[in-house]
């Protein structure tokens, strides 16, 4: 590979614009933090420093560069990476030739790809004109019919089978993957809405009836290896990108929810598909935000799922706000009743997801009952302990006071005693994560590892550790030590990220290397603590020596070659 066009597409990129764009990163001081898509996790534990230009994640220590975070994000290797970003910066690229991986999944591709074009044809065709009233009738237009790909199928029974078998796919594969049935189509006189995977490629459909014919409203594609509903998301792969600019996620129930809100230009929004969250969906929608909306129907079904979503979310440590619309309405209703201003005011001023559920909670209680009502307000105040601001907190306690003409007093006591409950569970939490992650080091380790931090970082420490003839004492550090040096030599300076693609093929560095950046060792130091860890690392080394040369005498028979052994454990330990 070319090293010179490693570094300088590597030079044009700002790791902190590449990660940002697939995982949302906050400044805090210098550096940027977001939620590390490497491990399971909910805190935002993954630190990009824009000025060393490399990420680490304090949890599970990956670290690396702009190529080492794309390549596992996206399961890429470094060929793809460099083109990838490459054409990213408008870096000639056209040299690096990428061999396409066949996979046995390409041709289902191809076959809903296809469908895809031709149900869309179907709907702008002289075939399609009573659908495309029904369309119109729904306010959406032949802009939205484009932009979203809706097509047709048509009452025919057989045409798309008999098209692709007679483009020579098998009748065994089109059943296989949910078009066909038999010789006969699965779809047939539906309104046709493609559903894309996080990539944007075509893996399904929902067909929707247009006319009162008494069928089932919605027809979705049956579950394939490359079409599983609990791993998708609606409208994923043109979320991403408007949910980063938004920094929010607006989840809503139905697609056709998802379409209405992007006429008026709300974009940033995902739909479901009328299933439960599961887990790989949690992730999706972590990847897109860490503040989550949600927008489910107004009705009572809409009403219960936002409960068990919300409470879902906030257990992955989501900030989870609602917007909760009147009674039956869903997005889409709601936006054709009452215009683009009042959803979108609806939308600003989601309430939290906490407020929400004791809203809920209230309009269930018998206050005749002093029973209910002291459930009532033990719940509130449960829910309570789960905010963080103090500010918050005194409003509600005193909000509950005066509402139910409780001293004031009574109540904080019963927070604190629930507080106390709970805090207890929340600190132990991160004394197991430190335990099991990071193992404590020695005095010696930890010397060790900053003297190699700052020959990364000064160069007139790598001269020092040449002219001192430091000596480290593990082939791993001894190793990185010299791969640091002749990289000086070579470059005429340090620079991390390019050095760790430069010694990306050496496992044991890499693993010393991202265990030296993911901990906060002093960027600056002076000579004298640069000795001082030198005369560490020299003690170290003498008593390792010592030890040695013990065991060594003590299993020498011979008297005179004791003595001489003896001698030279001597002349260490006195230093000569
Ligand atoms: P429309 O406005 O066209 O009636 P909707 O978005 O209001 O559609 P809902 O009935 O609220 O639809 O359903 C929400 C989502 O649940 C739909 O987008 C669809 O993906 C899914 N869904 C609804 N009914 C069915 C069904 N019978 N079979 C499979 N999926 C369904
Ligand atoms: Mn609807």
């Amino acid at each position: 590979m070319n090293n010179d066009l490693v570094s300088t597409i590597r030079s044009k990129t700002d790791i902190v614009d590449i990660i940002g764009e697939e995982i949302p990163l906050v400044a805090r001081g210098k550096n940027f933090f977001g939620v590390c898509p490497f491990h399971d996790d909910s805190n935002p534990s993954m630190c990009v420093s824009r000025e060393k230009q490399i990420y680490t994640c304090f949890s599970c220590h990956a670290t690396g560069n702009v190529y080492t975070f794309l390549m596992n994000y996206h399961h890429m290797d470094f060929k793809e990476t460099l083109k990838y970003l490459g054409e990213k910066v408008g870096v000639d690229v056209s040299n690096i030739s990428i061999k396409s991986k066949v996979t046995k999944f390409d041709k289902f591709y191809d076959i809903y790809n296809f469908s895809n074009k031709y149900y869309h044809n179907n709907l702008l065709s002289k075939a399609g004109v009573v659908a495309r009233k029904y369309l119109a009738n729904r306010k959406i237009t032949d802009e939205v019919i484009k932009e979203f790909e809706i097509g047709l199928s048509l009452e025919d029974r057989g045409d798309l089978t008999r098209l692709l078998t007679s483009k020579n796919y098998e009748l065994s594969e089109l059943n296989r993957i949910g078009l066909s049935s038999d010789d006969r189509d699965i779809y047939n006189d539906r309104i046709m809405f493609p559903l894309y995977d996080v990539n944007g490629r075509v893996v399904g459909f929902s067909g929707r009836i247009y006319k009162d014919n008494g069928q089932n409203k919605y027809l979705n594609t049956r579950e394939t290896d490359i079409f599983k509903k609990g791993e998708m998301l609606y409208h994923y792969h043109i979320a991403r990108e408007e949910c980063r600019l938004k920094k929010s996620v607006i989840v809503m129930e139905g697609f056709m929810d998802v379409i209405r809100a992007s006429t008026i230009g709300i974009k940033n929004t995902v739909a479901l598909m009328g299933t439960a969250l599961t887990k790989e969906q949690i992730n999706l929608l972590k990847r897109l935000s860490n503040n989550i909306i949600l927008c489910l129907d107004g009705d009572d079904p809409g009403v219960h799922a936002t409960l068990s979503i919300g409470d879902m979310l906030l257990d992955e440590g989501i900030e989870v706000k609602v917007v909760n619309l009147p009674n039956p309405d869903d997005p889409d209703s709601f936006i054709l009743n009452n215009g683009e201003e009042r959803f979108k005011n609806l939308v600003d001023s989601a309430i939290n997801f906490n407020d929400f559920k004791l809203n809920k909670l209230k309009e269930k209680v018998d206050f005749r009952s002093d029973v209910e009502k002291a459930d009532y307000i033990n719940t509130v105040l449960s829910e309570t302990v789960k905010i963080n601001d103090p500010i918050r907190i005194e409003i509600v306690l005193k909000k509950l006071a005066k509402e139910f003409d409780i001293g004031y007093n009574t109540l904080e006591m019963r927070f604190n005693d629930l507080k106390g409950k709970t805090e207890k569970k929340v600190v132990e939490k991160p004394i197991i994560i430190d335990r099991i992650k990071s193992k404590k080091k020695t005095k010696y380790e930890k010397a060790m590892e900053q003297i190699l931090y700052s020959m990364l970082n000064n160069d007139w420490v790598i001269s020092q550790v040449s002219k001192e003839r430091l000596i480290f004492p593990s082939d791993q550090s001894r190793l990185l030590a010299s791969e640091i040096s002749y990289y000086y030599s070579q470059n005429g300076n340090i620079n991390i990220p390019d050095f760790y693609t430069y010694v990306q093929d050496k496992e044991d560095i890499v693993v010393l290397l991202n265990e030296i950046l993911a901990n906060d060792y002093l960027d600056e130091i002076s000579k004298e603590e640069l000795f001082q860890y030198f005369k560490v690392i020299r003690d170290y080394s003498k008593n390792q020596e010592i030890k040695r040369l013990t065991v060594l005498m003590k299993k020498e028979s011979d008297p005179i070659e004791q003595a001489k052994i003896a001698d030279k454990i001597m002349k260490l330990r006195i230093g000569e």
